[in-house]
């Protein structure tokens, strides 16, 4: 376990753990979720506003809970795209820019491997 001192990212107060958030935090963002878990298993069709106002948690953090790919919305119910802005239902990205980001990765790991400085190894033989 790597346990170290570090900033809650919801309160901000020191901490020490190997979780982003502080344990209050994370107690409060645990029975949050289940207040919007059991919403939105009552209430599919949910958007984000409306399950925000029914269970009073702040959009930021059903919103990441949709990023975390924790909750799964219906689609149309508010989450997007973080590339694109295209409605998704879980997670970050839509599965275009997903797709694009993977080949992105790909392609950089080739590049970083690939042959450099011949242009200059072949300039230096003229003199
Ligand atoms: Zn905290
Ligand atoms: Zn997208």
């Amino acid at each position: 376990m790597t346990s170290e001192l570090r900033n809650c990212r919801e309160c901000g107060r020191l901490f020490v753990g190997a979780t982003p958030a502080c344990p209050e935090c994370r107690k409060a963002e645990d029975a949050a979720f289940e207040r919007v878990r059991t919403y939105l298993g009552e209430n599919p069709s949910a958007s984000i506003r409306e399950t925000c106002e029914a269970t009073e948690v702040a959009p930021g953090l059903v919103r990441r809970f949709v990023e975390d790919g924790r909750l799964i919305l219906a689609a149309g119910a508010g989450a997007t795209c973080k590339i694109c802005g295209a409605p998704v239902t879980s997670g970050r990205l839509c599965a275009d820019c997903q797709a694009e980001l993977e080949r992105a990765k790909e392609r950089s790991g080739r590049t970083s491997n690939g042959p450099s400085g011949g242009f200059y190894s072949r300039r230096s033989g003229h003199q």
